[in-house]
C-alpha cells in the first residue's frame, strides 16, 4: 500500500496550499492631496449682460418641447437658442419656436402655417408673429435675440404642421 500512502501525502499537500490565507488588499488613503484651487473662476457678469436673459429650449423627434413656460422681465434682450436633440430630418419632424403676438388664435396660425413651407410655416409677411427661430433638423440649433415685449402671457409654438397642438407653451412678460 505504498502507493496509497503517497496518495494521501499529495492530497495532503493540495488542501494546504489550497487553504493558504488571501492577502486582503490594502487600501491605500491618499493623504496628501492637492488643496483644491481657491481662487474664483466665477465670471463676473458686465452690467451690460443683466438686461440679457439666455433661454434654451430643446425640441426632439417626439415632437415634444422640454419646457411648456418661460419668463422674462418687460424690455429684457431676449436670447433663445432653440436646439433640435432629435435624429430626423426637417421634411419629417422640423422644429422651430414662434412667439405669436397676444389674441393670435394658435390654430388658424398653424393652418395658415401649413401653406408656408417655402418659408419654414412662417407666412410671409405675417404680423401675428413676434420672433421666430429658423425651421431645424435633427442635431441643429438656432439662437435669435429680440426685445421682450409688453407685460402679459404670449403663446409660442412649432409651427410645423401639425406639431402646434403639442410643441407649444406660455412665454410669460412680467
Ligand atoms: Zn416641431
Amino acid at each position: 500500500m505504498k502507493n496509497f500512502k503517497k496518495l494521501m501525502l499529495v492530497l495532503t499537500a493540495i488542501a494546504m496550499v489550497s487553504c493558504g490565507e488571501k492577502k486582503e488588499k490594502e487600501q491605500i488613503k491618499l493623504t496628501d492631496q492637492p488643496a483644491e484651487t481657491t481662487e474664483s473662476v466665477t465670471q463676473e457678469k458686465s452690467a451690460q449682460d443683466e438686461n440679457v436673459v439666455e433661454i434654451t429650449i430643446t425640441g426632439n423627434d417626439q415632437m415634444q418641447f422640454n419646457m411648456a413656460e418661460m419668463k422674462v422681465k418687460a424690455g429684457q434682450t431676449v436670447r433663445i437658442t432653440l436646439k433640435h436633440i432629435g435624429k430626423m430630418d426637417k421634411n419629417v419632424m422640423g422644429h422651430n419656436w414662434v412667439l405669436l403676438t397676444q389674441g393670435t388664435e394658435i390654430g388658424a396660425f398653424g393652418q395658415a402655417a401649413v401653406a408656408a413651407k417655402a418659408t419654414d410655416y412662417v407666412p410671409a409677411g405675417t404680423t401675428q408673429v413676434i420672433a421666430h427661430t429658423k425651421l431645424l433638423s435633427g442635431g441643429e440649433s438656432d439662437t435669435i435675440e429680440f426685445v421682450a415685449p409688453a407685460a402679459g402671457t404670449y403663446d409660442f409654438i412649432c409651427s410645423f404642421p401639425g406639431h402646434y397642438a403639442i410643441m407649444k407653451g406660455k412665454f410669460i412678460v412680467e
